[in-house]
């Protein structure tokens, strides 16, 4: 089981590392995998014992004139392993393409980065009953044999609206990704300690994402408790 906690732009410096020192020492003994995504300015150096650190978004380069992005020679400085790769925020707020977000893949799977892809579909699309189509165009520029992959489905529709996906459609979908050779797969929106045991316990579901509820531990420490009850 992975429960990866997205902060998105919230938590600074010192409340991310007062955070993720408590959070680490509660995860003695547990065998699933945790990972914390905080804002690149607040990103501790990724030295805990159990939590493992990731960075939101890089840009695909070692280093070079890139005003406002990071590349791979910050992220290894902090000793960050882990990349977020085309949430939908960086999709629909800054325009990330999947070409984009294709080329990215690229570059860090190239140096061995693990990487959290994120895909999903927004209302209109599934209204339109074109969600499938939507969501292999997503994946149709990246390797999924990738040893380091991990997708999180995220509908648009379900992100930070409170309403997450059914566990019906949460199956379907997990089960249509599964067949096209996604190997590790999370769901992400709304995911909360109310709803996360039968995400958990959809067949094809191996961990999930969560954005608002991981803000506090006292939120995301149950989501945790209950993938390590599946592990
Ligand atoms: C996210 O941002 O990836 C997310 C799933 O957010 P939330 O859990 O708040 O819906």
């Amino acid at each position: 089981m992975i429960i990866a906690g997205n902060f998105k732009t919230h938590h600074t410096r010192s409340s991310t590392l007062a955070y993720a020192q408590e959070l680490d020492s509660l995860l003695v003994g547990h065998r699933s995998e945790v990972v914390l995504f905080p804002p690149s300015s607040s990103v501790p150096y990724n030295q805990f014992e159990h939590l493992q650190i990731g960075v939101q978004n890089a840009y695909g380069v070692v280093n070079g004139a890139f005003s406002g992005e990071i590349g791979l020679e910050q992220i290894l400085e902090l000793q960050v392993q882990t990349l977020m790769i085309g949430h939908s925020e960086r999709r629909k707020i800054f325009g990330e393409s999947n070409q984009e977000c294709f080329d990215k893949f690229r570059f860090f799977a190239q140096n061995n980065i693990k990487i959290f892809f994120c895909i999903g579909e927004d209302l209109h699309t599934r209204d339109d009953g074109k969600t499938q189509d939507m969501l292999r165009a997503q994946l149709e520029g990246i390797d999924l044999d990738y040893a380091h992959l991990v997708v999180a489905y995220e509908p648009i529709w379900a992100i930070g609206t409170g309403k997450s996906a059914s566990v019906e459609e949460i199956w379907h979908t997990h089960s249509f990704l599964k067949n096209l050779g996604v190997r590790v797969l999370l769901y992400g929106g709304s995911v909360k300690r109310d709803n996360v045991a039968e995400i958990l316990d959809i067949d094809g579901v191996d961990g999930v994402l969560v954005g608002g509820a991981s803000l506090k531990i006292e939120d995301f420490y149950p989501i945790i408790q209950e993938g390590e009850k599946r592990c």
